[in-house]
């Protein structure tokens, strides 16, 4: 699982940038450190990392600052490292696109389950499908064989874990999936009861394929419940 892997950790405080160190380089991983926003942007252009853990606060530029502008070109997976006291920081970080959370203290177990996790949706973006390898409803369109999505003539970007839950959503069309559902079959079990993940993940979605976020067209709410993919007459 560690073969040739690089993490780039961004964390500014000695102590914890020390463990990370040496608990991922036990493990197999091999470690780049950066103690600034800074420096972590310029480790990601030259060293294009496989999974970056970073902290949100941060000298120089702020973590969330960081995600933004390694989101706009990268798509690796990003684990934040946040404190119990930053709730709110930890729900922007999961809307611009971070795809896992480990609050501190963490403990090393923790740290590689959420790593084994994170990179295994990042490895499996192909959901088996039958028959058909094109979805359409409405305006929206995937392409499973090309793993292309489209909305009207423009093509939209989206992350492994956008995708993967895009096409569950899909695959559901009509269908009521709970949260507890979406985030197993998308996130894995451990994550059943981690609906911030979900939510954001869903928030990012509709910014991508809904003409109005605000008041989506495909995507719905089921208050209470999950979310369910509303099956759209084709248009023009
Ligand atoms: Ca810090």
């Amino acid at each position: 699982m560690a073969d040739n892997m690089l993490v780039l950790v961004v964390e500014d405080e000695p102590r914890v940038s020390r463990y990370l160190r040496s608990s991922l380089q036990a493990s197999g991983y091999e470690v780049l450190v950066a103690a600034d926003g800074v420096k972590a942007l310029e480790l990601v252009q030259g060293n294009r990392p496989d999974l970056i853990l970073l902290d949100l606060r941060l000298p120089r530029m702020h973590g969330l600052e960081v995600l933004e502008n390694i989101r706009k070109q990268h798509e690796m997976p990003i684990i934040i490292l946040t404190a119990n006291d930053t709730e709110e920081d930890k729900v922007k970080a999961l809307m611009l696109g971070a795809d896992d959370y480990l609050t501190k203290p963490f403990g090393t177990r923790e740290l590689q389950a959420r790593i084994v996790a994170v990179m295994r949706r990042y490895k499996q973006t192909e959901v088996p499908v039958e028959r058909t390898t094109l979805y359409q409803n409405g305006d929206l369109r995937i392409d499973y064989t090309a793993r292309q999505v489209m909305v009207g003539s423009q093509s939209v970007h989206l992350t492994p874990t956008e995708y993967r839950l895009l096409v569950t959503m899909a695959e559901n069309t009509n269908r009521v999936l709970t949260h507890d559902y979406l985030l197993s079959h998308v996130w894995g079990a451990e994550y059943s009861e981690d609906v911030h993940i979900l939510r954001a993940t869903i928030w990012r979605l509709r910014q991508k394929v809904e003409h109005d976020p605000t008041n989506p067209n495909y995507i719905l709410n089921e208050p209470g419940v999950g979310y369910r993919m509303v099956k759209r007459e084709e248009i023009g």
